[in-house]
């Protein structure tokens, strides 16, 4: 039969997105399981491609962890919206090379749409440039190139033209609690881990104005300031309406990593906590997370376009420049690449202005509901409440004279419990030297009904008191 490849394929996938309620969250096979699923030797022949599915859906059995269900509240992992995962099929469909716009116009012009739409939504100056990357890591790679580009410039140093050997030294000022991305951008751009000067934070995880202003004294005269829209564990932003203006004051350039935070500035209550985000000169964010678009999908805005291009072009001579059409390859880090543009394009509409202001909205909500329902069983401690979408609980040992080290056992020991039941995922932390849990809502499946669930999940877990 033709096709019966994908037709087998799409049965699976709706079978699968309709049991992911009752599936288990947490992956069940052991390692030995799943590696005597998949077929050991490559065969000398091949198989027909309906076969190949069906084994292939047999073989992942037990080894998919359901992060695409409302259960799963660890690190910071969105679901996918029904038109971005059909219109992420679509892409694979169509197969489009969004390198060049002469070798996909459509795939341009959706890139083109979205750009302005995200701007707009983002609350991003609309001067900036931007870019369509696997995630926020490649969007900090993208931004920080524009930034290695501007601040040596401005010493008189072509960085495209000579490279960084015998160029000036660059600084780099960023949060003691940045994510790890910033530090393997750092080191992929040639700056080294040794140019980042970390800066103390308050309890949730805020750079500290003073330590901040410090550090951009005692630094180089070429300044490269993160700042973050989101902290990992706490969802904090650091204070950008006084940050912002002080690394102004020194010349430095401004990044943001608001990989999930950023989002907040389409939803009326929140958009507060963002202020001053505009002074920036760069902002990299996530598709994959709060907007809820499939695997993976990244997006990197730069204020100085000409940076952000000098950066990124190529201007090979057979690449015939479009006049009328963006070419992503001037933009984008990658070469050949997905036309990501058309999931893009489809969460937003499904969405619109509101729906993505009612997503944030209530996983901010029901964030704040999780939190509190642990917060109200017994030997419980919140570390922090959330202000956005994020909170940190841990779980006390029940002797009264028990130290910090039983109470962070007891804590990794209920969060290998609670996960154990397959109900709920959580994912652990050391915050401000603690062991915690750490509790993420960014999936637009998630509802009222999954978190009065893994609230008495847990609390039946307290109870047995098993895990002291
Ligand atoms: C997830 C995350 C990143 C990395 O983004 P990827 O999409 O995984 O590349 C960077 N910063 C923060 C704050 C994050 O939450």
């Amino acid at each position: 039969m033709k096709h019966s490849g994908l037709k087998q394929a799409s049965r699976i996938a709706i079978e699968y997105l309709e049991s992911l309620d009752s599936a288990t969250v947490q992956n069940t096979a052991s390692v030995d399981e799943l590696r005597s699923q998949f077929v050991r030797e490559l065969p000398y022949d091949g198989w027909a491609p309906e076969n190949v599915i069906t084994h292939l859906s047999q073989a992942v059995e037990g080894g998919l962890v359901n992060s695409a269900g409302g259960r799963f509240f660890a690190w910071v992992i969105g679901g996918g919206l029904e038109s971005a995962l059909a219109a992420d099929w679509l892409t694979a469909t169509w197969d489009q090379n969004a390198a060049l716009s002469a070798c996909s116009p459509a795939a341009a012009v959706a890139e083109e749409v979205v750009g302005r739409w995200l701007k707009e939504l983002l609350g991003i100056p609309s001067e900036s440039s931007f870019a369509l990357t696997t995630g926020c890591q490649m969007a900090h790679v993208t931004c920080l190139a524009a930034a290695r580009n501007s601040v040596l410039s401005a010493s008189g140093w072509n960085v495209e033209a000579k490279g960084l050997c015998g160029a000036p030294a660059v600084s780099v000022i960023c949060n003691e609690h940045r994510h790890g991305s910033i530090d393997k951008a750092i080191r992929l751009l040639g700056l080294g881990a040794e140019s980042l000067h970390p800066v103390g934070t308050d309890r949730g995880g805020r750079m500290l104005p003073g330590a901040f202003e410090e550090a951009l004294y005692k630094t180089h005269r070429r300044k490269i300031a993160v700042l973050s829209a989101g902290d990992i564990n706490t969802g904090c932003f650091d204070h950008f309406e006084k940050l912002i203006p002080l690394a102004q004051k020194h010349e430095s350039w401004v990044h943001v990593d608001g990989a999930f935070g950023l989002f907040a500035n389409a939803s009326r209550n929140h958009r507060h906590t963002l202020a001053g985000i505009e002074g920036a000169d760069s902002w990299a964010t996530d598709g994959h997370k709060w907007l809820n678009i499939p695997f993976d999908c990244g997006f990197a805005f730069v204020r100085n376009e000409d940076a952000h291009r000098s950066s990124m072009t190529t201007g090979g001579s057979y690449v015939s420049a479009s006049s009328e059409l963006r070419d992503q390859i001037d933009w984008n880090p990658e070469w050949s690449r997905r036309a990501r543009g058309f999931p893009v394009y489809a969460a937003l509409l499904e969405l619109g202005r509101e729906g993505v202001e009612e997503v944030v909205d209530r996983c901010c909500r029901l964030a704040a509901r999780l939190i509190e329902g642990i917060d109200a069983l017994p030997r419980t401690e919140v570390l922090w409440y959330p202000t956005l979408n994020q909170g940190v609980v841990r779980f006390l040992h029940s002797s009264t004279d028990a130290g910090e080290s039983d109470h962070d056992r007891v804590t990794d020991k209920m969060i290998t419990a609670i996960n154990s039941t397959g109900d709920a995922f959580f994912s652990g932390t050391t915050w401000k030297g603690r062991r915690a849990m750490r509790i993420s809502v960014v999936n637009w499946r998630t509802s009222d009904a999954d978190i009065d669930r893994t609230i008495s999940v847990i609390g039946e877990l307290i109870l047995d008191q098993v895990h002291q």
